[in-house]
């Protein structure tokens, strides 16, 4: 999968000449110096922030430094093919990306262009990449619940239509494999009227890497309704810088249209990177870690298209997963402190818990989702209300007794249920679980069905439990998810059913 200057070329050219006319020779620059992938132009005096400016040989360019006397272009063809006094002409456009329905399913460059061999793309739609985000009064609180299938995140940091959830951890914490999961859960909504639309916009990875993953998304059925954005190591920074707000257009279509679309960027650490690559070159001044004063801009701007709609404006919602690497969980570097406060919580992947086998590795403490608890369905709140805390203390105590002092009964009791809380709440990857079946476990863990059960035959004890409610009581998950809420029969139901098969599992 890799980015060819002349399709792109081509591209570029047959979006601008859909807007014919839109060339003006009446703005025409003189490219003044010419180097590491950017361009000096002198001349071009009333070019926009982020306008495509045409040069020889089919080479464009984004302008992005306008100063006084000149203005900055990075390329994203090849800079040997442009030399200093060539002509630059002003498009009047800003970059745009086909969007629409079609683009499910493929994968495409930050350009829009397919990548995965599977022909053209054919879509009467395209949008700037670059919008500015939506005010206050066109937005709503969010309201539905965006399920992850992941028992912890679910449970304990819940996710809303339109919100923005940060997943921030060291490298290999499963920070992808959180992301991933949730697009796979996103299936279910397809037999729903509020099917989620998906795009996973990779950013500065190996193509090997993107293209196993796009093989993951399609072994589970979920690229049926997913687009992978793809900038890869191997491609020039302007692409890895564009790539987010690419993806970001293709899910504001959805999000326009009255529907609901998750978007995952895979990461935001390496898209800074390229943007200081970039402003390096254009020789910005370095500010704090060397990247530009504007930096938080960079991602400002971005999130803040996530939103859910008013209702005056369809009621859509475009939620977003922005991924950040930190370097020895240190949180407190500049650019993951700059994405924690632009989002409204962030699930925290801690090194320890992902290689003490606690998968997936959620340090409890350090997460948190500031408005997802609206869009929670009562029954889970209800059963896992207190969860939080409860590992937040059993963690402590935990550490306490490993002093191996004596203990009283209701600090025994606590650790037990802490310890089994702790490995109904480990999930293998692929396996996201229906908020029903997330809710019986939870209850019945949290009602200390699981305290006389060794540690070792709690996942048994799940799996079995679920078949066993599914063969004799479907009804009572059936009624979780229509009612919404734990009501006394299916408390009841719940309690008979979770005793019956224990004696059977225990026996
Ligand atoms: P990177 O920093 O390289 O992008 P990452 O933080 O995105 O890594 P992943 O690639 O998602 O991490 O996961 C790292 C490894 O851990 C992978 O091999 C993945 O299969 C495995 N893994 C992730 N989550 C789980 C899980 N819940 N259960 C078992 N294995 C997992
Ligand atoms: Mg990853």
């Amino acid at each position: 999968m890799e980015i060819q200057t002349e399709k792109i070329t081509q591209l570029i050219k047959e979006q601008i000449e859909k807007f014919d006319g839109a060339i003006d020779v009446a703005e025409v620059g003189e490219v003044i110096k010419i180097g590491d992938g950017v361009a000096r132009v002198s001349g071009l005096e009333n070019v926009m922030s982020s306008e495509l400016v045409e040069l020889p040989n089919g080479v464009f360019g984004m302008a992005l430094n306008l100063e006084d006397d000149n203005v900055g272009l990075v390329l994203f063809g090849e800079s040997r093919l442009v030399k200093e006094g060539d002509l630059a002409k002003r498009t009047e456009r800003v970059v745009e990306v086909p969007v629409g329905e079609a683009m499910l399913g493929r994968v495409v460059n930050p350009l829009g262009q397919p990548i995965d061999g599977k022909g053209p793309i054919d879509t009467p739609h395209s949008l700037p990449i670059e919008r500015k985000a939506l005010g206050v009064m066109a937005r709503q609180p969010v309201t539905e619940p965006l399920q992850t299938g992941i028992k912890a995140v679910d449970s304990m940091i819940p996710i809303g239509r339109g919100q923005r959830e940060l997943i921030i951890g060291d490298r290999q914490t499963g920070k992808t494999a959180v992301a991933i999961d949730a697009i796979i859960n996103q299936k279910y909504t397809h037999n729903t009227d509020k099917p989620v639309y998906c795009i996973y916009v990779a950013i500065g990875q190996k193509a090997s890497t993107v293209a196993s993953l796009v093989g993951e998304l399609e072994a589970n059925g979920a690229m049926e309704y997913t687009t992978v954005v793809a900038a890869n190591a191997s491609d020039p920074a302007p692409m890895q810088y564009i790539a987010p707000y690419a993806g970001a257009a293709m899910g504001e279509y959805f999000r326009d249209g009255g529907k609901h679309a998750l978007i995952v960027y895979d990461d935001l650490s390496k898209q800074a990177v390229a943007y200081r690559q970039m402003s390096l070159v254009l020789r910005r001044p370095p500010g704090r870690e060397a990247f530009p004063g504007d930096v938080f801009y960079l991602h400002s701007r971005l999130l803040e298209r996530a939103s859910k709609l008013s209702d005056d404006l369809g009621g859509g919602s475009l939620t977003a997963l922005p991924i950040i690497e930190t370097q020895e969980g240190d949180v407190s570097a500049y650019i993951p402190t700059n994405v924690i406060s632009i989002t409204d919580g962030q699930i925290y992947l801690e090194t320890n818990l992902f290689n003490s086998g606690i998968r997936p590795a959620i340090d409890v403490g350090l997460s948190v989702s500031r408005v997802g608890g609206a869009a929670q369905i009562k029954a889970m709140k209800s059963v896992a209300g207190t969860l939080r805390l409860d590992l937040a203390q059993f963690r402590e105590l935990e550490a306490f007794a490993k002093f191996g002092s004596d203990l009283d009964k209701s600090t025994l009791a606590q650790l037990t249920r802490g310890e089994r809380m702790v490995e109904i709440l480990k999930q293998n990857q692929y396996v996201p679980m229906d908020v029903e079946k997330q809710v019986s476990i939870i209850y019945a863990a949290s009602k200390g069905y699981l305290d006389d059960l060794s540690v070792e035959q709690v996942s048994d004890f799940e799996s079995g439990l679920f078949n066993y409610i599914q063969a004799n009581v479907s009804d009572v998950l059936a009624s979780i998810v229509s009612e919404g809420k734990i009501t006394d029969e299916t408390s009841a139901a719940l309690d008979k059913a979770i005793t019956e098969f224990k004696q059977g599992f225990t026996a």
